[in-house]
């Protein structure tokens, strides 16, 4: 961090008179030096951003399915402490949900869920991905962290991609806020995308809890990791998610958080150093500055989103997960991107285009 902290403008104009940067050009851009170059910055982004996505943003939405916890993250509002209205769904009222979203139009899954393996086993997300498969091209899981046997039975039921933050790259920090449970063990998660991409996974996304720990020592775990992953697994596309903090059950605060112009600069930092990386822009920010930032550097947005299990047929029914900021129908957000010229993506893939075989 001495690095980053000791950086200087000149140092910052260096990085920027590259296209893409290395290490070293990262930190300078991430640096409190570089704070006063965000427009520089963010041009450069949008270049790189159009140059290897064109002007397209692709929409997915989540389906929570359990707010069951074992685990008690204090930061979150399904720690198994909170006081909440709990509900894990049947594949029938996951597959209602699911129904409400095709309708909506996307064709882009996130299926997402606390950590009860008892009550959500890998084989209720098997059998989930098996009834979804043949109305979503593309299905991704958000859920607790498997071995790579669990994630191959989870690709061969037709699950294309795995997300998985790491909250924070920082031991020490971790450990304070993941107190108990599976989850308290940073290494087993830290390796989870890596299980994931062995497994054949076309995608795995990563993130860190912005304000839980100061957001350049995140910056730098999750460019070193995205750096690693793309670099063991070419055949892997990797995305990085921006989730902030919001409030939620159990009013937790976060000790670092992170000011929009600092998100702006993360982001456009990690561009540089990473043109081929999707960046993901979740209903947690404002619809000001996901309208912005898809016009710069963001490649998947969801909209319309739900927290809690049962959100899109009986919302109010369970508690939610934390409170989205931005509330637009799944249309409005798609037309919004298109008085912006931005092309909103509904369907992004087909399994047809990957197999080959006769
Ligand atoms: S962050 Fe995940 S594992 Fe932790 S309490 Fe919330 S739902 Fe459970």
């Amino acid at each position: 961090m001495a690095q980053v902290n000791r950086a200087t403008p000149e140092q910052v104009e260096s990085a920027l008179a590259r296209r893409v940067v290395d290490l070293e050009g990262f930190l300078a851009l991430i640096s409190p030096a570089a704070a006063p170059f965000l427009e520089p910055l963010a041009r450069q982004a949008q270049c790189l951003t159009r140059e290897r996505f064109g002007r397209v943003v692709q929409l997915y939405a989540p389906l929570y399915v359990s707010n069951d916890c074992v685990n008690a993250c204090v930061y979150c509002g399904f720690n198994r402490h909170n006081p909440i209205r709990r509900t894990t769904l049947s594949l029938d009222e996951a597959e209602a949900e699911a129904r409400v979203l095709w309708e909506q139009g996307f064709r882009n899954l996130l299926i997402v869920s606390s950590e009860n393996p008892a009550a959500v086993p890998v084989s209720y997300f098997e059998a989930l991905a098996r009834r979804l498969g043949s109305r979503f091209p593309s299905l991704s899981v958000e859920i607790y962290p498997l071995d790579e046997d669990g994630y191959r039975r989870l690709a061969r039921a037709g699950v294309d991609g795995v997300t998985v933050f790491q909250e924070t790259y920082d031991p020490n920090r971790y450990r304070q806020v993941h107190p108990a449970g599976r989850k308290a063990d940073y290494s087993w998660r830290l390796a989870t995308p890596e299980r994931a991409a062995r497994a054949g996974m076309r995608r795995v996304g990563l993130g860190a809890l912005l304000g839980l720990g100061p957001w350049r020592l995140e910056a730098v775990g999750l460019a070193l990791h995205a750096l690693w992953l793309e670099r063991r697994f070419w055949q892997t596309q990797v995305t990085i998610s921006f989730p902030r903090l919001r409030p939620a059950p159990g009013g937790y605060t976060p000790p670092h958080p992170v000011s929009d112009r600092e998100l702006v600069q993360l982001m456009c930092a990690l561009r540089l150093l990473l043109p081929n990386v999707g960046l993901v822009l979740s209903t947690r920010e404002s619809p000001e500055l996901r309208d912005g930032l898809s016009q710069i550097c963001v490649t998947h947005t969801s909209a319309g989103s739900r927290t809690e299990p049962g959100g899109y047929t009986r919302p109010g029914q369970a508690d939610v997960q934390f409170r989205v900021e931005d509330r637009r129908s799944p249309g409005e957000v798609a037309a919004r991107l298109l008085e912006l010229g931005v092309e909103p993506v509904w369907k992004d893939w087909d399994a047809a285009l990957h197999d080959t075989g006769p």
